[in-house]
């Protein structure tokens, strides 16, 4: 796992030096992405704080959440509440700490009252989510509950495909339930747990990886057409 310790300039010439350049590139690249997105008077929820995101910008695994909630917003920062506490035990219970990681959300402006975010809301912050991701340009992407998880695996379901890594993109995408969902309810807090485990082995690449599920078409899933319809088709 590379460590969120070593900072840029840390390694002098050489590889160390290509190695800082980089993490410039980056640091460089995501100030401008962040001052875009502070300009674009286009974006939705303008009145609430950007939380843009943070963490080593040189990680192998980045986590990807819905919206910042009330903390979030008044700290600028992802994941301070009840959840982000849950999130950072459970980083730490993998021998792992917060800065080695990224931690961002796909909307990254609070909905009021922490409604779930709209279509149009997660449409419109996408392209930044997607440059962001470009940039760090982490192993993996663990998405915390089923807004992120749906936003890389449009068919996937939560209780199905939790704990699972799919290939998106050259990408693999790990989905987890979300850590204030995995605090209502045991069931959920246990396999968040239990999915923390495989994550080293994941970044080893050591785990199977799937194709992500696509939507069943058949005559199950197939829209009901009653008798009268079916009778007004034929003429
Ligand atoms: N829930 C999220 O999805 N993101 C946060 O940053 C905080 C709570």
């Amino acid at each position: 796992m590379r460590g969120g310790a070593e900072r840029a300039g840390d390694e002098g010439e050489g590889k160390g030096g290509m190695r800082y350049t980089i993490l410039m590139d980056k640091k460089l690249e995501l100030e401008k992405l962040e001052t875009e997105m502070a300009a674009d008077m286009a974006l939705p929820l303008r009145e609430a704080n950007l939380v843009f995101g943070e963490g080593n910008m040189d990680c192998e695994v980045m986590f990807v959440g819905e919206a910042p909630g009330q903390n979030e917003d008044r700290l600028k920062r992802p994941f301070v509440g009840r959840g982000g506490q849950l999130l950072d035990r459970m980083i730490e219970s993998i021998g792992w700490k917060r800065p080695d990681v990224y931690i961002t959300n796909i909307v990254k402006r609070r909905p009021p009252e922490n409604r779930d975010p709209s279509p149009d809301e997660i449409a419109a912050y996408r392209p930044y989510l997607t440059r962001q991701i470009g940039i760090i340009d982490p192993k993996v992407v663990v998405t915390l509950g089923r807004f992120s998880m749906n936003y890389f695996l449009p068919d996937a379901k939560i209780t199905r495909d939790h704990g699972r890594a799919f290939q998106v993109d050259g990408r693999l995408i790990f989905p987890v339930f979300h850590p204030a969902a995995a605090l209502r309810a045991t069931g959920m807090m246990n396999a968040l747990k239990d999915d923390f485990k495989k994550l080293p082995a994941i970044v080893r690449g050591e785990v199977v990886v799937e194709v992500p599920p696509a939507i069943i078409v058949g005559p199950a899933h197939e829209p009901k057409v009653s008798k009268k319809q079916k009778q007004e088709k034929l003429f």
